[in-house]
């Protein structure tokens, strides 16, 4: 039960402070989480601390690789299609 930082993590610094468990490491060429350390913030905080504040879409994956914060949940825009639209 823990969660990963993917490749497209800015270093930005904004989740570090706010885990409870110590469990995010400042790493290159992103940052990591420990997934020794890392309890989903379960008992802690109702909500996952490192993607609640994230602001980069995708950058924090559960176990199945899904995004904690997918494409458009941040943005409010819709994810861009699978294919260019037809130009009319
Ligand atoms: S889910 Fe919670 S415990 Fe796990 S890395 Fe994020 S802030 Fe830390
Ligand atoms: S808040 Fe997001 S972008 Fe910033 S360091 Fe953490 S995982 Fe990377």
């Amino acid at each position: 039960m823990a969660f990963r930082i993917v490749a497209c993590c800015t270093g930005c610094w904004a989740c570090l402070p706010l885990c409870p468990r110590q469990a995010i490491r400042a790493a290159a060429p992103h940052f990591e989480i420990d997934p020794a350390r890392c309890t989903e913030c379960a008992g802690d905080y109702p909500d996952p601390q490192c993607a609640s504040i994230c602001p980069i879409e995708g950058a924090i994956v559960d176990a199945a690789g899904q995004p904690l914060n997918p494409p458009g949940s941040l943005t409010r825009l819709p994810p861009a299609p699978a294919t260019p639209l037809p130009i009319s």
